[in-house]
């Protein structure tokens, strides 16, 4: 097969090695409470999110864009709890749901323009539920009283979707509501994601404590109580706050940024088991330096990614598509990518010789060395 240069020198499916690495981005003053989680996580992805989506586009899954629509119409719903007490619920339910879908069509637009989204399908029936459960939701979400105040009088205080940063410059959030009840202020935070989930509902509990800290950075005073709140399927997790706490994670956060920021970049790398779902792996070198990743994949049904040179390209055609067979070399030996020409035509206009990062592969079950690709599977062309 041959190609012309413009095929690839055009590629949004093509790494520069030398342009993409290292990222040069820089950790910037405030942080968010998220950024703190991630900069725990590994110091190295928040250095390529600072470095800026046009060199690093980032991936988002359908799921966690149907969350962010769910969260977007709990936002509104609060914001507009007091006009909506005075609807029926099932008039609150017609509008969660109008709400959601047209939240949700924004973020399929988006998708179809993100060369690393547009392939991705979407969950129908998990969308269908969303539905079903937000309309429940609603309901509850705009006819509950404010925590646990019991007179009118007890409330002096709703703050919905504030922003808050701390005088220091160090630190800016924005909790979903601070309610300023007849006992003390609350911090309530809506997640989409579930709170039985020990290391999800951890993260979510830090960043309740981040608010705690800019509460108090901003109002001298500290709230006394978190709700984490997940009205899908209906979970809630409610906690004092404990001050020394607060101020032990801020300060271990502090400690953590100065740490980060003395770190080279090689050091800043932290492999584990999270990196299957960051958005930088196709250009995060000391991550595809580190794993022998087929030496493993037999041994494994979950998807695989490595580096191959391109031996042989085939291509044909079937009554169910264009067809193609990328016969390859790895550290660990020869193999066979089966792939749709439709999904990865850039896939098929690769030639001997190309060096290829395939992320997400799955094996054929029973074959060895075979593999195939999903409207998950990303393919990049490396060069120097
Ligand atoms: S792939 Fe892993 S090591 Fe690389 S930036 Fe992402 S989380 Fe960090």
């Amino acid at each position: 097969m041959t190609r012309d240069a413009e095929d690839i020198s055009d590629s949004f499916w093509r790494i520069r090695r030398t342009e993409s690495w290292p990222p040069r981005g820089q950790v910037q003053l405030p942080i968010s409470p998220s950024l703190i989680s991630v900069l725990r996580r590994c110091p190295l992805q928040a250095i390529f999110r600072a470095s800026g989506a046009d060199a690093y586009p980032s991936r988002v899954s359908p799921r966690a864009r149907i969350g962010t629509a769910v969260h977007r119409t709990i936002e509104v719903l609060e914001k507009r709890r007091g006009e909506l007490q005075s609807r029926s619920p099932r008039e609150i339910r017609a509008m969660a749901v109008d709400l959601f879908r047209e939240s949700l069509a924004a973020g399929k637009v988006q998708a179809a323009h993100r060369p690393r989204e547009a392939r991705l399908t979407w969950p129908d029936e998990l969308i269908r539920q969303s539905e079903v459960q937000l309309a429940v939701a609603a309901v509850k979400i705009v006819h509950s009283s404010d925590s646990s105040a019991t007179t009118p009088s007890q409330k002096s205080l709703v703050v919905v979707e504030g922003m808050l940063a701390s005088p220091d410059g160090f630190l800016r959030g924005k909790p979903d509501r601070i309610e300023s009840v007849g006992y003390g202020t609350v911090i309530v935070d809506y997640k989409t994601g579930s709170l039985t989930d020990p290391e999800r509902l951890a993260e979510y509990r830090e960043q309740c404590l981040f608010y705690a800290w800019l509460w108090h950075a901003t109002h001298r005073e500290w709230p006394i109580e978190m709700r984490i709140v997940n009205p899908i399927p209906s979970e809630e997790h409610i906690e004092a706050i404990d001050v020394q706490e607060v101020i032990d994670h801020v300060a271990d956060a502090r400690a953590r940024l100065t740490q980060v920021a003395s770190m080279s970049i090689a050091e800043s790398a932290c492999i584990g088991k999270h990196c299957a779902y960051c958005s930088f792996r196709p250009w995060c070198e000391p991550w595809w330096a580190a794993e022998d990743k087929i030496a493993k994949s037999d041994l494994s049904d979950e998807p695989q990614s490595f580096e191959a040179v391109v031996r042989l390209i085939e291509c044909w055609d079937e009554p169910t598509g264009r067809k193609g067979h990328a016969h390859m070399e790895t550290s660990g030996g020869a193999l066979t990518i089966q792939f749709s020409r439709d999904e990865f035509p850039h896939l098929a206009m690769a030639i001997p010789g190309d060096v290829l990062r395939i992320l997400d592969a799955r094996l054929v079950p029973g074959r060895a060395s075979s593999w195939y690709l999903t409207t998950w599977s990303e393919v990049y062309t490396v060069v120097p």
